[in-house]
């Protein structure tokens, strides 16, 4: 973390058989090296990301239900999960015909993991779309993600630079996320 620390190198420049020696002030000033990419920030690589689970997520899901009722599907588990979370919270201890309070919370949150199931599923198969060849499951990315860290007056900027490739027809694209911002 200390990559951005500026490296002051001092030293004495001796211009005394130079022609311009009597040019006052320049003669013996300290000169400090500074790199001119120096701009406050720390740059490194992290890992690719292991993709491995969603994709096997989305394939099984979407082999399934198809890509229309995937996203139906997600629309629906998401209202019925606010709507018997809503109900279940309203009146503790009560019944809403003849199904107790806790049975809906329980259910609501059913609902909304089946949800973030369907939803990362359908999610997955657009991001990985190719936007030249439009196939699915083929943009990989091919090396290590690239982050950059900006001091900020509020904290710290993080922004990753991913880089993906069509394993189609070799279209290549980067992604650009703001992962952190503090
Ligand atoms: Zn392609």
């Amino acid at each position: 973390m200390d990559d951005h620390q500026e490296s002051h190198q001092q030293s004495r420049v001796d211009n005394r058989g130079a022609a311009y020696a009597n040019s006052g002030p320049i003669y013996n000033a300290p000169v400090t090296h500074q790199s001119v990419a120096n701009d406050n920030s720390v740059n490194y690589e992290v890992e690719k990301e292991d993709t491995g689970l969603k994709e096997t997520l989305s394939k099984f899901v979407i082999g399934i239900l198809g890509e229309r009722r995937t996203r139906i599907g997600a629309l629906v588990s998401g209202l019925l999960g606010a709507v018997s979370l809503v109900l279940g919270i309203q009146t503790p201890g009560e019944t809403t015909a003849g199904i107790s309070s806790s049975d809906l919370v329980v259910a609501s949150f059913l609902f909304f993991g089946l949800a973030a199931v369907l939803f990362i599923s359908f999610r997955f198969r657009d991001e990985t779309r190719c936007p030249n060849c439009k196939m699915h499951y083929t943009m990989k990315e091919v090396q290590e993600g690239q982050v950059r860290e900006v001091r900020t007056s509020t904290g710290v900027r993080q922004t990753i630079l991913r880089t993906y490739r069509c394993t189609n027809c070799a279209h290549q694209t980067t992604r650009k996320t703001l992962a952190r911002s503090a």
